[in-house]
């Protein structure tokens, strides 16, 4: 079944990448990725799993190689990483998910929250505050339909300087959300320090709900803690109908995942967004 998820890929997670030939053939494609425009944004949809309502999308970047085909992010984004080109493509993604996101809002589409991933580079970037503020004001989007994606090691790098600029997202309106949460080594002091308006549970825990009881355990207790903090929860990689029953009975109130919906091309995605507004 997970297999069916990466059928797109031709190639497995690091044949490319481990070939030192192919890594800098890679690197020089990636260099003209951008303009060649070869990166396409995939959204895959976000519920609140209490009423089945649509709250929102998480973008996620493919790159449509002209030789190799679809290539995962799994094998880009480090690369991107390494060679510093995550800035321009983070901030192609953030531009794109905006001002996709503003034309569905205008065109009398539900009305949404966009999630945009942030890598390292990009978040430590001096002005990422201004360049972001900028996108908005270009698209148009209301600062409070974009939601940034940080994870634990991010945001436990500078914590001091990270809370600063945090807060600072926070004051213009934009949300933000911890990724792949309980992976990382952030602490419950920094957790409750941090401006944060949501937790996403890592999906390696949801898989396991079912034949692993720490898993379970771990799920209800990330659950019950963002409860208390009054933290927004969404549990990534719902696969089945037994983790739903499990998550809805410990009072999660959201969800991402195979069950609802993969990520979607913008063409599928405006189709369910019209399912949506038909109720
Ligand atoms: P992530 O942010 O944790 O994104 C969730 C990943 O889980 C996505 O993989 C998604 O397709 C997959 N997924 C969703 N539901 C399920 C499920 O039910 N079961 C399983 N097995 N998988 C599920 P994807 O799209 O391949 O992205 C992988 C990672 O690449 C992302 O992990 C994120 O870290 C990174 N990434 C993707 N897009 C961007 C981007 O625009 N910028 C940056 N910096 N990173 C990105
Ligand atoms: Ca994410
Ligand atoms: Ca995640
Ligand atoms: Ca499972």
């Amino acid at each position: 079944e997970r297999e069916k998820g990466q059928r797109l890929y031709r190639h497995t997670r690091d044949e490319l990448m481990n070939d030192p030939l192919q890594r800098l053939e890679l690197e020089h494609d990636l260099r003209k990725a951008l303009e060649r425009e070869e990166f396409e944004l995939y959204y895959q949809p976000q519920y609140d799993i209490r009423n089945n309502r649509l709250i929102g999308m998480e973008a996620l970047i493919r790159w449509n190689h002209p030789k190799h085909g679809m290539i995962s992010p799994v094998q880009f984004i480090p690369l991107a990483e390494e060679t510093g080109l995550i800035v321009a493509i983070g901030e192609w993604v953030l531009r794109t998910a905006c001002s996709q996101n503003k034309r569905w809002q205008d065109s009398g589409l539900p009305t949404l929250i966009v999630s945009v991933n942030l890598s390292l580079r990009q978040f430590q970037k001096h002005n990422l505050v201004g360049d972001i503020l900028g996108i908005l004001r270009e698209s148009g989007l209301k600062p409070h339909y974009l939601e940034l994606e940080i994870t634990e090691s991010m945001a436990m790098d500078n914590v001091d300087r990270v809370i600063r600029k945090l807060n600072e997202l926070k004051y213009w309106g934009i949300r933000i959300s911890m990724d792949d949460f309980g992976t990382g080594y952030s602490s419950l002091h920094y957790l409750r320090k941090i401006p944060l308006h949501k937790l996403k549970i890592d999906q390696s825990f949801i898989r396991d709900l079912s034949t692993d009881p720490d898993s379970a355990a771990i799920v209800s207790t990330i659950i019950a803690m963002a409860n208390h903090l009054k933290l927004e929860v969404v549990a990534e990689g719902v696969e089945t109908e037994e983790d739903l029953r499990f998550l809805l009975q410990q009072n999660c109130a959201h969800g991402q995942g195979y069950f609802f919906s993969r990520p979607l091309p913008i063409g599928e995605f405006e189709r369910l967004l019209h399912r949506e507004r038909a109720g």
